[in-house]
């Protein structure tokens, strides 16, 4: 049997008889295994699984969909996907080390991947050296024979900070060290680092490629080769996207560059309102020209982002106030769908990091994330003041 088209609606209208719908939207394949015209065509499986399906686990022609999509948006050959972030953080690191090699952890880093380097990797014999985010490029040049792959992400949570990223990736390059890039909350509207020399991209498809905090996912892409390693361990481990979680990623994707576009726009302007209020000690978003990055981000991304962070006077009490008196702003953590959400970083993502390691990342006990929707910015701007005047 053919493969079935993508787009295509094909409903088993009795033995051996397929109708082939041309829907206008990819159906949900909902589908733990596919059928065999032949015992050649089981047989054949084995010898060339592309194109041919076989079972859930392996593939479903629901998340193959959104895989190309992914692939697509990055200017990759291919891309995987998987039941979360995390799951293709796993699958990348997995594909790439084995016991005795050192994975470079950046120090700013999404405070769960920190922590599946330490407690899980870590205990599989892979070394963990943890490498500066300022110098990055030259940590890597540095780094120790035994080093394999390197993980790093821009903007980061909650700083806003941006990478170099092609001076990184060829830093990796030309020490054979696999660059393993999270673009979450880049989106590949705003940065596709696949075209700057980055190995791997890594996404939590949860925030801006879903965009409407109504899916868990996570996706890998880059080239087909290196793909192929992740899909193999993602066949073994199990970490596959549901069929239904793929439709709503492929309906979110759909509006994904004018949801960022929009999204971009009115993080600026929010930005720029909070910035000089005088409760406000510091507001971080990269495309503002007081922050440090912000030549790099002008060189680099297509736009700041939806995510910007600023600091209160007077620490965490005053922080708390500003929370607690949002209005249209929902208090909640996550970040990347259509609701504005703002959420403490020190109550949150950075709970037990010490003020030596809040300061040296630029974090303040006042400082609140905010992930903004596509709310009016007007809006999004005076619900913020409001809190900071009641507070
Ligand atoms: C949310 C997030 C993850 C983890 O993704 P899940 O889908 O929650 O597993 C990884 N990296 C970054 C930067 C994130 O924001």
């Amino acid at each position: 049997m053919s493969e079935p088209k993508l787009g295509t609606l094909a409903v088993h209208a009795g033995e051996g008889e397929t109708l082939s719908v041309p829907a206008t939207t990819t159906p949900v394949y909902q589908a733990t295994t596919y059928r065999f015209e032949t015992a050649a065509d089981a047989a054949a499986y084995l010898d060339a699984p592309e194109g041919r399906w076989l079972y859930a686990r392996l593939e479903n022609p629901t998340v193959v969909a959104a895989e190309r999509k992914i692939a697509a948006l990055e200017g990759a050959e291919a891309a995987a996907c998987f039941a979360s972030g995390m799951a293709a953080l796993t699958a990348a690191f997995l594909a790439s080390l084995r016991a005795g090699d050192a994975l470079l952890l950046c120090d700013t880093l999404y405070g769960q991947t920190t922590r599946l380097a330490r407690d899980v990797l870590e205990r599989f014999g892979v070394e963990v050296r943890v490498v500066p985010f300022d110098g990055l490029a030259a940590a890597v040049a540095a780094a120790p024979r035994n080093a394999r792959a390197l993980v790093f992400e821009s903007p980061t949570n909650p700083t806003l900070r941006i990478a170099d990223v092609p001076a990184v990736a060829a830093a990796c390059r030309a020490r054979g060290i696999r660059s393993v890039f999270d673009a979450t909350f880049a989106s590949p509207v705003n940065l596709r680092a696949i075209p700057l020399g980055v190995d791997l991209v890594v996404h939590s498809t949860t925030k801006f490629l879903n965009g409407h905090s109504d899916h868990l996912g996570g996706a890998v892409a880059g080239s087909r080769a290196l793909v192929d390693g992740v899909l193999a361990v993602r066949r073994s481990t199990g970490g596959n996207l549901d069929a239904a979680a793929a439709y709503d990623l492929l309906r979110g994707m759909k509006t994904l560059e004018v949801r960022v576009l929009r999204q971009n726009e009115t993080a600026l302007r929010v930005a720029r309102a909070l910035e000089g209020h005088p409760r406000v000690e510091r507001v971080l978003y990269p495309f503002l020209e007081s922050h440090p990055d912000h030549a790099m981000a002008r060189v680099l991304l297509r736009g700041g982002g939806g995510v910007l962070s600023f600091t209160v006077r007077g620490g965490y009490p005053a922080v708390a106030r500003v929370h607690d008196a949002l209005r249209l702003v929902a208090r909640a953590s996550s970040l990347g769908g259509v609701e504005s959400l703002a959420s403490i970083p020190v109550i949150s993502s950075h709970r037990n990091a010490t003020d030596a390691e809040l300061a040296a990342q630029g974090i303040g006990r006042g400082t609140l994330r905010v992930s903004v929707g596509l709310e009016d910015a007007e809006d999004i701007a005076a619900d913020l003041l409001r809190a900071l005047e009641q507070a």
